[in-house]
């Protein structure tokens, strides 16, 4: 009998499964709108000037690789915590804001989850519903009990903020809530600041733990704005977390950069919460490699870098913006006729199209259009090629 007899056959990643599906396809016309990365107009994964312009830097001043600390760069940290909290802030400043380097942002959510766990071993973690497909799967293998919050909306395209606010208040003290800070994946619906100030509220009035996930700043309405959410929480006086992800805003996806932030009461606490994020790192992978962070750093670090990166990720944002007007006015032309501002109204990579499972089999079938089951497709996929063929087949199946 083999040791690894009895393993039996996890089950596949939906999303993978679609990918193999497009890459079998013979279809030329294919276009792959399942995926949950940025493609530029040429329909290429883009290399940010910013990131290579700080590489050529690197290479031309080589550096020895030892360890880092198990915090990460220090410049890092620093950098990520002004982009997130505002580097004159006063919890920035008062030291009460506990940074890690991290694994991309779901490495910040694992420790988060792991520092969690030890913490309140009994708490409940809920997640929207939809939310990104790991959310679950995460706190689940982090081992807590995962449920859900009312979020999406089918019947009114768009949040159902009454039934989400009324599971906040449902919720048990201590209860974890994981909340997309903007660009809510899969769904594109954001809360509005008014919403965001109730929730707020909630999370206040029933000593909820925030758990904020901000994977997207900078590809909503801008990096300020979308990170206005955090404001709300330090001006509530709460403590909370906030993963963050440069995966997307810096086109770094392989290089898996980004951080966890602890908000703490003081400076003293801030340093117990620290020593207790670093065992969660050093028992998991020591400390963190070295390649992406050095990059985000020096863009972060470097004014006229900085302002490129700004530059690049406003054009990022825009071209989106600019898929979902052309979208909306080709599904027009074609015939449809429903309302659908809905597409614009959403904000960051993707949009619940309001297609059924059996439209996006459709789609996928008679078209080469791969989008999700649940009718979410990236809209940074779409470029001025591709989008006359997807809102023509959109709207053959919508009719
Ligand atoms: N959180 C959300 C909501 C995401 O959509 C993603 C990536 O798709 C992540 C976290 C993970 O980001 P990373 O690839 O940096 O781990």
């Amino acid at each position: 009998m083999s040791l690894f007899a009895a393993v039996e056959m996890a089950p596949r990643d939906p999303i993978l499964g679609l990918n193999e599906q497009f890459n079998a396809d013979t279809n030329p016309a294919k276009v792959n709108l399942g995926v949950g990365v940025y493609f530029d107009e040429n329909g290429k994964l883009p290399l940010l000037k910013c990131v290579a312009q700080a590489e050529a830097a690197m290479q031309a001043d080589p550096k020895a690789r030892g360890y880092l600390p198990i915090d990460g760069i220090a410049a890092y940290d620093k950098a990520v915590q002004g982009l997130v909290f505002g580097a004159d802030s006063a919890v920035v400043q008062d030291h009460r804001v506990a940074t890690v380097q991290a694994i991309g942002g779901t490495g910040g959510l694992k420790i988060g989850a792991d520092f969690l766990k030890r913490l309140n071993p009994g708490a409940q973690v809920l997640i929207s519903d939809p939310s990104w497909e790991n959310h679950r799967a995460l706190f689940t293998n982090a081992g807590f009990q995962v449920g859900s919050y009312p979020y999406y909306d089918a019947d009114q395209l768009g949040i159902n903020f009454d039934g989400m606010l009324a599971a906040l208040n449902a919720a048990a003290e201590g209860t974890v809530v994981v909340l997309h800070a903007c660009c809510h994946n899969p769904t594109g619906y954001d809360l509005s600041p008014a919403q965001w100030a109730q929730v707020v509220a909630a999370v206040k009035a029933r000593n909820l733990v925030a758990f904020l996930d901000m994977a997207y700043q900078g590809f909503g309405e801008g990096i300020a704005e979308d990170g206005a959410v955090i404001q709300q929480f330090l001006a509530a006086g709460l403590d909370f977390f906030v993963s963050t992800s440069f995966s997307k805003s810096f086109s770094l996806y392989g290089e898996r950069v980004g951080a966890l932030s602890v908000v703490c009461a003081s400076a003293e606490e801030c340093t117990r919460v620290l020593s207790q994020l670093k065992i969660v790192i050093r028992t998991n992978y020591s400390n963190p490699p070295t390649h992406g962070a050095q990059v985000v750093a020096m863009v972060l670090g470097t004014p006229a870098l900085r302002a490129l990166w700004e530059e690049e990720l406003a054009g990022m944002r825009l071209r989106i913006r600019a898929m979902r007007s052309a979208l909306v006015e080709a599904l027009n032309t074609a015939g449809v006729t429903t309302d659908l501002s809905f597409v614009t109204r959403q904000k960051g990579m993707f949009s619940y199209s309001g297609l059924n499972a059996a439209q996006m089999q459709r789609l996928r079938s008679e078209f080469g259009i791969y989008g999700v089951d649940s009718g979410r497709i990236c809209v940074a996929a779409l470029n001025t090629k591709n989008l006359p063929a997807v809102a023509q087949a959109m709207a053959a199946v919508m009719q």
